[in-house]
């Protein structure tokens, strides 16, 4: 039963990662994502839906066009596979949530999949193109104070913390205020992370005379925030740094002289954020601690 589940959420998470796929290649290119049916970008020949089907019919193809012969990118297999990976990954720290909280946070795991799926595609679009589609990030910053109004358990922790959205829920009191907190902590996540990435992009481009991030990345993480609250967001911010320092290091190790933009970064970030919260958190807390025992 167990191992029929995670299947199907593989599979299922295989099909989101096609549909991202058209997304990854439409939306920068400004084309409809449901008109024309899908084709080969060689000879313009539609693709029949046995040809369609997620990673088995490339395999089965061995990667090529059927008529004309042309190597379809094997970056349609990869971003199938990550997000039916990363679908069973979200969902097994879900049922290993504690007893209880998982089939009660069913919207948390939906709002969750969501995230992710728009982070794949964003990420995606980034490197090939060195932009994030405003259709994902401006429509999750749209998507997730909705989503998070209605069903407050995505983002407002239980028990109440001593944040403004605890505050604000004690100080209203009444019915469906759980809702004004659910929107209020969206709101406050999307403030939270755009402004964070501005302030460093200023920063940055004061200290090293270069833009360091572009507005993209500022919509990027709004859109993150509005997800996962204010200092989620912070976090994922913070580890997305470190993932770029510690590439940008071997890079330049390497000597490779290769331009990867931020945007997949603060995705990697995000998903460890989302998947390790507490584990992060804890992480933090204790690093003074351990330096200290270091010198002692
Ligand atoms: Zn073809």
């Amino acid at each position: 039963m167990t191992a029929l589940t995670y299947f199907f959420v593989f599979f299922l998470g295989c099909c989101v990662g096609s549909f991202l796929n058209v997304c990854i290649y439409r939306l920068p290119r400004r084309m409809s994502l449901i008109w024309p049916g899908s084709h080969c970008p060689h000879c313009n020949e539609p693709i029949a839906w046995y040809d369609n089907l997620p990673v088995l019919s490339w395999l089965w193809l061995r990667g090529l066009c059927r008529r004309c012969g042309v190597l379809i990118s094997p970056r349609y297999v990869v971003v199938e596979l990550l997000t039916g990976g990363v679908f069973v990954w979200i969902y097994a720290m879900h049922v290993a949530a504690p007893p209880g909280a998982a089939l009660s946070n069913l919207p948390g795991l939906g709002a969750y999949v969501v995230l992710a799926s728009a982070l794949i595609a964003s990420s995606f679009v980034d490197v090939e193109r060195m932009v994030i589609p405003d259709e994902i990030t401006v429509g999750g910053m749209y998507v997730g104070p909705v989503l998070c109004a209605i069903f407050p358990q995505i983002i407002v922790r239980q028990p109440l913390g001593g944040g403004p959205t605890g505050w604000i829920l004690r100080a209203t009191g009444g019915a469906g205020s759980e809702h004004l907190a659910g929107l209020t902590a969206s709101v406050l996540g999307m403030a939270a992370g755009a402004l964070a990435i501005y302030a460093a992009g200023v920063f940055g481009k004061a200290l090293f005379r270069k833009e360091a991030m572009g507005f993209g990345d500022v919509k990027l993480m709004g859109m993150v925030g509005a997800f996962i609250g204010w200092w989620g967001v912070l976090l994922a911010f913070f580890v997305g740094c470190v993932f770029g320092a510690v590439v940008g290091i071997m890079l330049l190790i390497g000597r490779r002289d290769t331009h990867i933009p931020f945007g997949p970064y603060l995705a990697a970030g995000t998903l460890t954020v989302m998947l390790y919260k507490q584990a992060v958190f804890r992480a933090l807390w204790d690093f003074p601690n351990v330096i200290q025992s270091w010198f002692s």
